[in-house]
């Protein structure tokens, strides 16, 4: 299986046999000789830390020196920001950070499922009971900052919605036990 390298004089791409890697080979373009090194297979971790350590000249990547390189430096520990996507800031999540991993399809936030079960059970205790509202209210507003901030990982908006529906309105319905209670009293 043939292996692109670049040469390190006149940068253009070349292919080679993968038995070569690690030997020395004439450019087609320039006539250079390098010592061919498979770029593609370099972790990512020593790309992005290697313009930051290395002094400039010494082991730049397109002229690797015949020596093994020593092991690259560890990664800083504050991870650059993902670009091409919109910096949504630190966001607590249950699962991958935000806009590293790659987009799993979108499922539906539990929180949403739990806020329109609340609400729904708030609904039909008729505000006898207080707490399953007050959860749906609740998780019905962690839900949609969550689905908000996902950016597309996350779906249920709706019964986000409907959740947060139903706890209010069962809210209202204690707010007038309470004074209907009082005005009987
Ligand atoms: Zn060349």
């Amino acid at each position: 299986m043939p292996t692109q390298i670049t040469c390190g004089q006149c940068s253009k791409p070349m292919m080679i046999r993968e038995d070569m890697l690690g030997r020395r080979v004439r450019c087609p373009h320039c006539g250079n000789i390098l010592i061919a090194e498979a770029a593609a297979t370099v972790p990512p971790a020593a790309n992005l830390s290697a313009p930051a350590g290395v002094e400039p000249g010494a082991a730049a990547p397109l002229s690797p020196p015949p020596f093994k390189l020593p092991p690259a430096p560890p990664p800083p520990p504050v991870p650059p920001p993902a670009s091409g996507l919109p910096d949504r800031g630190t966001v607590p999540s249950f699962g991958a950070p935000v806009g590293y991993a790659p987009a799993p399809p979108a499922e539906t936030s539990g929180l949403a499922i739990a806020s329109l079960v609340c609400g729904i059970m708030a609904f039909m205790s008729c505000g006898f009971c207080l707490l399953p509202q007050v959860l749906a209210v609740i998780f019905g507003h962690m839900a949609r900052s969550r689905i908000e901030a996902s950016g597309g990982t996350l779906e249920g908006q709706g019964l986000a919605m409907a959740g947060l529906i139903l706890g209010y309105i069962s809210l209202v319905q204690v707010a007038l036990l309470v004074v209907f209670a009082a005005l009987a009293g």
